[in-house]
């Protein structure tokens, strides 16, 4: 089975399991960790942004599953009731 990589689409960036991003409502959390979703306020962020040049990204924004590398049918399902599982949290 081939490895799933997580890595910006635009400049390969790769994110460490500590980094973190920040919601517009304040919580920040390790966004592939809900496929996108804020653990704190529900928000679906279908574009996920790199990380500054300083730290190595390109700072720009892409979809949320253009992240995922080697992405097979059944992972994509996965990712889908993960979503549906925070989403239920959420409530
Ligand atoms: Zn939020
Ligand atoms: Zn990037």
């Amino acid at each position: 089975m081939a490895e799933v990589k997580i890595a910006c689409p635009k400049c390969n960036w790769e994110p460490t399991p500590s980094d973190q991003w920040s919601c517009t409502c304040g919580h920040s959390w390790h966004t592939f960790d809900t496929a996108g979703r804020c653990p704190a306020c529900g928000k679906q962020w279908e574009e996920t942004q790199c990380f500054e040049p300083a730290v190595g990204g390109c700072g720009r924004m892409s979809p949320h599953l253009d992240w995922y590398r080697n992405l097979d049918g059944w992972l994509l399902e996965e990712i889908k009731r993960i979503r549906i599982r925070v989403l239920e949290k959420a409530d």
